[in-house]
């Protein structure tokens, strides 16, 4: 896109994320699951524009299909820029051009990066310097994966996936991204997880026959809070992408499996053609391939390509939300 020629303006750049290891656990009475992921930032990146105005205005366009991101209050992007107006009671307004190169609705947080670059653009641009810790408290407020798209990397959430600590990581893992067509709502995705969850446990009843409940990922039969399993962790700390592929894990993924089974063939195809393991990214659709490196994964790009896919190779980790 074309820049605007302003020296009113900022522009930055904040990254999708793919949840490397991610477990849930029971509902709770909020209406929200506890949660531990392990969240890695890739070079899949969202760019926002901020100019100077006295009013609120946003613009989408994007190299992914962008019909489905809303234009009004409801944008992330938008609702960052306003809520640190209200917070720091600057007055003006802002312009925002929002450039999508994640995936809409795809389970890699491409509307908190547009948060999390919205917070920072708006905050450069309005010299409101509110400091990172209140803005990783406002980017909270605005959705669980937001303060992660600010602090990039890798790193553990623990709570709703928002009490961030980094994670220890070396070297370079190289990813091939399958875009599927649509987007899934993530707590449509949650609500078929507590359903087959809730199947299970029924079915495991005594009087109905035994179906033991780890045959539904994450369903466990004690209040212990979800964590994000050592092994992750070493593999991430020892830049081993085998290891990695070892430990990827997602309970989200049977669930988003039964509410679009046609992702098997994606995966299936992934991990005959060469990839070290495959996963559902988040909620999904989309699906993430760990290679053994660049050569691997851009052969495995061609391959998915020729089948049909949309495939996207990209790297992490990347950092977060930064002015360029
Ligand atoms: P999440 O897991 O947080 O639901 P996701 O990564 O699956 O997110 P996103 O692309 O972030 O998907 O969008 C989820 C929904 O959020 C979209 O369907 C859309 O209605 C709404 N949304 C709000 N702001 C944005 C934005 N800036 N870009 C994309 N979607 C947005």
């Amino acid at each position: 896109m074309t820049a605007p020629l302003r020296s009113d303006a900022v522009r930055v750049r904040a990254p999708g994320k793919l949840n490397v290891y991610f477990e849930v656990g029971p509902l709770l009475d909020d209406g929200y699951h506890a949660v531990a992921s392990a969240y890695q930032a890739v070079s899949l990146f969202e760019e926002v524009w901020a100019v100077a105005a006295d009013d609120f205005r946003l613009e989408v366009t994007g190299s992914v299909d962008v019909s489905a991101v809303p234009l009004d209050d409801r944008n992330l992007a938008l609702r960052a820029a306003r809520i640190l107006a209200q917070h720091t009671g600057y007055e003006g307004g802002v312009h925002l051009t929002v450039d999508k190169h994640v995936p809409v609705a795809g389970g890699m947080g491409g509307g908190s990066a547009d948060a999390a670059a919205a917070l920072v653009a708006c905050d450069a641009l309005w010299r409101t310097d509110v400091g990172s810790a209140e803005l990783h408290r406002l980017a909270a407020r605005l959705g669980a994966d937001v303060p992660f798209a600010l602090m990039g990397g890798t790193a553990v959430g623990l709570g709703r996936g928002d009490r961030l600590s980094p994670a220890l990581a070396t070297g370079r893992f190289e990813w091939v991204i399958a875009l599927a067509d649509g987007g899934l709502s993530t707590p449509a995705v949650y609500s078929e997880l507590d359903r087959l969850r809730a199947r299970a446990v029924s079915a495991g009843h005594p009087s109905t026959g035994a179906i033991p409940l780890d045959r539904i990922s994450g369903a466990r039969d004690d209040d212990a809070d979800p964590a994000v399993g050592t092994g992750v962790l070493h593999a991430l700390r020892a830049g081993d992408p085998e290891e990695l592929a070892a430990h990827l894990h997602n309970d989200l993924q049977e669930a988003t499996l039964s509410l679009r089974p046609e992702l098997s063939d994606v995966l299936e195809l992934g991990e005959r053609s060469g990839a070290l393991a495959g996963i559902v990214s988040g909620s999904g659709p989309t699906t993430a391939f760990l290679a053994e490196d660049l050569e691997s994964a851009l052969e495995l790009q061609v391959t998915l390509s020729a089948a049909g896919y949309t495939a996207l190779h990209a790297h992490g980790p990347v950092p977060g939300a930064r002015l360029i």
